[in-house]
């Protein structure tokens, strides 16, 4: 896609600090790290995000950013956080999917999200209503 950031990088285009790279997908440093380290990993193919990805390419990506995390820790990290933005509510900006693979050192200024209490029945309704359309 020839106006996306992500496939300027995956060409070549555009510069960025490679940490791996295979046939279907790439791993770079992002520009604006979370703590030094935090680590994209793209496939090389345009694919907008999650709900896009075709799953077999998708579970190559997790397996890079299992590996990515693993090298992470064994440069000094002493945890990972994995997320994917999906969706301009969800805080996605680059819109080629990516999973970030976020190094934790220990006292640093990460907040996870807060979770909420659920209502009454709104628990189990919630669930119902995402089995119905599970397929
Ligand atoms: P998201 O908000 O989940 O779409 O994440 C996009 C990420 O891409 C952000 O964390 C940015 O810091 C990162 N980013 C944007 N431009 C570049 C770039 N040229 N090289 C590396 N990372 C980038
Ligand atoms: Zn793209």
């Amino acid at each position: 896609m020839e106006s996306c950031l992500f496939c300027k990088i995956v060409n070549g285009e555009i510069p960025s600090t490679k940490v791996y790279e295979d046939a279907d997908t790439l791993a770079f440093l992002d520009i604006k790290p979370v703590n030094p380290g935090h680590t994209l990993v793209i496939p090389k193919k345009h694919f907008t995000n999650i709900h896009e990805t075709p799953d077999e390419l998708l579970g190559k990506m997790a397996i890079v950013a299992k590996k990515i995390s693993d090298a992470i820790l064994k440069s000094g990290a002493k945890g990972i956080n994995i997320g994917m933005n999906n969706g301009a509510i969800a805080g996605q900006s680059v819109f080629h999917a990516h999973i970030h693979v976020m190094p934790r050192y220990g006292k640093d200024s990460f907040s996870l999200w807060v979770g909420k209490e659920y209502d009454g029945n709104e628990r189990e309704e919630v669930a119902k209503k995402i089995r119905s359309v599970l397929n």
